[in-house]
């Protein structure tokens, strides 16, 4: 079966099953293929589009157009890998069986799940219609990432407010990175004068990692951005441009006004799996699947693995999680399936690489615990040319050409 063909009459059964096929489905399909051309590998995605969302920051700031960040799924998909063009709708682990919403079912003899996150924009009052208003956007989907660029040239001044969900979310820093672009942006137009920058976030700090984090309070005072923390948002009125927050502290209601407004979503497990026996029951992580912080195998069905954002990991949700996570799932799926011990172990590495302005970016790489990791002898605590041209132009070739085929 070719790669580029979705499956009309596949086999019901597969070795590896892949549920996914964004950055962490097509990595360690590719990966699996790559260590073993002969391996029966299935993989389900609805999708015709795959997409580099890193890039997406740039696309709300204009550097990037948006064409630039997709391809077609059949150009990423491995060779030999069956792929199902359907969505997951249930998964019955005990019965190693998943079913689709073409009703079909498949079985496997082992799982990996990368089924990413849900975006919540149903989940704050008024979002949905306020996101068609041309004063309010969002760098987490392709479509309003380029009306964000649009909306950043329309402004002529007053208050840009940007906010910053509760609990997990994709890209953690990718909320800011629009943030300091947006006021670098309107600062050379000379709006700084007449605009006042607000940082709504529900957190407590920029973030986590402390060495990163004393760069970042730095930038925001520098800039006289106005950050409040604890503020929650969750009403939007889009025709009298009004936010409203909780302000998780105080516990009462905070309303501001805004000219521009940049909202992240609250996001959640996706339903597949929150409302399947894979989930992780309660606290900060309920709903994404329930596997071992080291190994990425599930802590109840030894046969099923997982990665990327729909992992219950304490570490940020990001595609740089996912190159490190990959050959580790990859390696102890292999000693699983031979029935060997796994002895591969995942760090908790992720990197946030915090574009401050066009040409200038500061790299956090940590581990678990938020313990500072650079890769480069250089200070990555600093806002640096050459790290943004990394992000700019070097990851990106680095993913489509190396992550997606497996090789880095
Ligand atoms: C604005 C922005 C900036 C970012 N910046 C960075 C950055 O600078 N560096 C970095 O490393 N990361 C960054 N990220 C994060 C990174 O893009 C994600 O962490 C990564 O893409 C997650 O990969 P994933 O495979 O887990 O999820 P996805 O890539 O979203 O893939 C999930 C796949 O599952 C499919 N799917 C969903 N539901 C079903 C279903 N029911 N059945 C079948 N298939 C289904 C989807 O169609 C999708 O293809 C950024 C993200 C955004 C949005």
């Amino acid at each position: 079966m070719t790669a580029s063909t979705p499956a009309a009459s596949a086999a019901t059964h597969h070795r590896v099953l892949i549920l996914g096929g964004g950055s962490a489905g097509i990595t360690v399909a590719a990966r699996l293929r790559r260590g073993d051309p002969g391996l029966d590998v299935g993989l389900v995605e609805p999708s015709d589009t795959h997409a580099y969302q890193p890039l997406w920051t740039l696309v709300g700031r204009g550097v990037v157009e948006p064409a630039a960040t997709t391809r077609p799924q059949s150009s990423v998909m491995p060779k030999g890998v069956t792929w199902h063009r359907a969505r997951v709708v249930a998964i019955e682990p005990s019965a190693n069986r998943v079913e689709l919403d073409d009703g079909r079912a498949l079985t496997y003899d082992s799982l990996v799940v990368g089924l990413g996150i849900r975006l919540g924009w149903d989940l704050v009052d008024g979002l949905a219609d306020a996101m068609r208003t041309p004063h309010v956007g969002s760098v987490y989907s392709l479509d309003s990432a380029s009306r964000v660029w649009q909306a950043l040239q329309a402004f002529q001044g007053g208050t840009a407010v940007f906010t910053n969900p509760l609990g997990q979310v994709r890209c953690g820093g990718a909320p800011q990175k629009i943030m300091y672009l947006a006021d670098a942006y309107w600062r050379e137009r000379g709006l700084s004068d007449r605009s006042e920058v607000v940082g709504a976030f529900a957190g407590t700090m920029m973030l986590g990692v402390p060495e990163i984090n004393a760069t970042l309070e730095r930038i925001v005072a520098a800039r006289g951005i106005d950050m409040r923390f604890r503020h929650d948002l969750r009403a939007v009125d889009g025709a009298a441009k009004r936010a409203t927050f909780r302000h998780l502290e105080r516990d009462e209601d905070v309303t501001i006004d805004y000219d521009f407004l940049h909202v992240t979503p609250p996001m959640r497990a996706p339903e597949s799996v929150a409302n399947s026996p894979l989930a992780v029951d309660e606290g900060a992580h309920a709903g994404f699947a329930d596997v071992d912080h080291a190994t990425l195998q599930h802590l109840r069905f030894p046969n099923v693995f997982a990665l990327g954002d729909v992992a219950a990991l304490p570490t940020a949700k990001t595609g740089a999680a996912i190159r490190k996570q990959a050959p580790v799932l990859v390696g102890n799926l292999r000693s699983f399936l031979a029935g060997t011990p796994l002895e591969k172990a995942y760090d908790g590495y992720s990197s946030c690489p915090l574009l401050t302005d066009v040409g200038k970016l500061v790299l956090a790489e940590f581990t678990y615990g938020n313990t500072y990791k650079p890769t480069f002898p250089v200070d990555q605590t600093k806002e640096r040319l050459d790290m943004y041209m990394l992000k700019r132009h070097v990851l990106p070739q680095m993913y489509w050409h190396g992550m997606l085929r497996g090789l880095a």
